[in-house]
């Protein structure tokens, strides 16, 4: 099979190593990639993951027979759509949800709406957009603190506040709805209950009817050690999650993902691919945080690295509808990955700064680039999340030291990254 994979992070280059490794794999290519994910196949730097029609005649030209889609913008954007729609394309399967499918990330008055219509356990809550604007303001002043509000739309994962006085929740709500402060993303809000708990991140394979677990994982979203400071794309990631234990999964499968399946059926969604869910444990009970429309970046890290079965593999059964027939089977091992970051990120940085002393693959790590470019013969830093660093060890402690080793000895100038991840599940860190 001849492949595409939409994306140039780190978690596109997991997904490209493991595709690389399937049996099925004829050839892959990469849009637009980075040089990291170079080495698992053909980089096509010039094309963008939203250029749908560069991305149709390249599929068309190079007769690609199936497009994996990373990051989410595509997918909402209507992708899936794009080549349905279109003659030529129509004989090649996306991996990923519809339009409508995508909105579960989308918008969060659609997934909250949608859980409320299936019965999913989430956290209660309400929306409001300018037309009942003192509603809302009602609303927030008899509500408990802290106040949870999100501005419906994509905000690049900073469209969400945790209000802890009424003033701010106030303000914070004046600014999404009448300042536009996320654009048209804030101009609706949904105003939510918090819930105190432990997240984690379930990850979930459908063709539409039937579905697979995969491996669960945990972020760490803040930059600071201890979780503290401002919240970035992710700082590292560990599998399995310790918390996670069979008892908890099937409370998850059955409360959530079998509902969240069945419901996208029931209504006529179309969804062949990754459903990603934030979860928080609460008193042992999950509820759903939110629903991401493709997989996790850094989870996708410590997950595919678990992954024994052949992904294209699964993949292919998805896009035929015979994903019931394959089995899941997870590495026993511990899988941690810690991101290196450039100084300043999650705020300001700077770019472009040589990077040396990167190790080579092993059995047991696996250096993943996220944020780099090729600069002559230099490997330089290109966004703030620069390399994920995964190792994977009988215990998660070890899995974790190998991974930090590795962290201190990649070289660039700036350098930063957490020294802490995992910190809840081992003894000293
Ligand atoms: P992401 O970057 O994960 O895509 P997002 O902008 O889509 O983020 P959410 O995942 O919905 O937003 O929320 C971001 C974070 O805010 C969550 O990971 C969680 O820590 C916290 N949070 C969200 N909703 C709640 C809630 N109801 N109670 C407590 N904490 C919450």
């Amino acid at each position: 099979m001849k492949v595409l994979l939409l994306g140039s992070g780190g978690r596109e280059h997991a997904l490209a190593l493991k595709i690389s490794q399937s049996a099925l794999c004829s050839q892959l290519f990469i849009a637009p990639g980075n040089p990291g994910i170079a080495q698992c196949g053909t980089v096509v730097s010039h094309i963008g993951v939203n250029d749908f029609d560069a991305i149709k005649t390249f599929s068309i030209e190079n007769k690609i027979d199936m497009v994996v889609v990373g990051p989410e913008d595509p997918l909402v954007n209507g992708i899936y759509d794009y080549f349905q729609q279109d003659a030529s394309l129509q004989h090649i399967p996306v991996i990923g949800p519809s339009k409508e499918g995508a909105q579960l990330e989308g918008s969060k008055a659609f997934a909250k709406q949608f859980m409320m219509r299936h019965n999913i356990p989430t956290a209660a809550y309400q929306e409001f957009n300018e037309s009942n604007y003192a509603e809302g303001q009602a609303y927030l002043a008899q509500h408990a603190l802290p106040i949870v509000l999100k501005a419906d739309g994509l905000a690049a994962g900073k469209g969400v506040v945790i209000a802890v006085s009424h003033e701010e929740a106030q303000q914070e709500f004046a600014q999404m709805i009448k300042d536009a402060k996320f654009g048209d993303a804030s101009k609706k809000v949904v105003v939510e209950q918090f819930l105190t708990g432990i997240e984690c991140s379930v990850f979930v394979l459908t063709d539409g009817t039937s579905y697979k677990i995969l491996p669960t994982a945990k972020d760490y979203k803040r930059i600071g050690e201890g979780d503290t400071g401002l919240n970035t794309g992710g700082m590292g990631a560990i599998s399995p999650v310790p918390f996670a234990d069979a008892a908890f999964m099937q409370k998850v499968d059955e409360r959530i993902v079998r509902p969240t399946v069945a419901g996208l059926k029931r209504e006529n969604i179309n969804y062949k691919g990754f459903i990603f869910v934030g979860l928080i444990k609460v008193d042992g009970e999950p509820y759903v945080i939110e629903y991401n429309c493709r997989m996790g970046d850094p989870e996708t890290e410590v997950v595919m690295p678990r992954l024994q079965n052949d992904l294209l593999q699964l993949l292919q059964a998805v896009a035929n509808g015979t994903l019931e027939h394959e089995t899941i089977q997870e590495d026993p091992r511990a899988a941690a990955t810690v991101v290196l970051v450039s100084g300043g990120y999650p705020e300001a940085y700077e770019k472009g700064k040589a990077i040396t002393n990167i190790p080579a693959n092993n059995d047991q790590q696996i250096i993943f680039h996220a944020g780099t470019k090729a600069a002559g013969d230099e490997i330089v830093t290109n966004g703030g999340r620069v390399i994920a660093v995964t190792s994977l060890a009988s215990d998660l402690q070890e899995a974790l030291t190998l991974s930090k080793q590795s962290a201190a000895q990649i070289s660039f100038e700036g350098k930063y990254f957490r020294k802490d991840i995992g910190f809840e599940f081992v003894a000293s860190n």
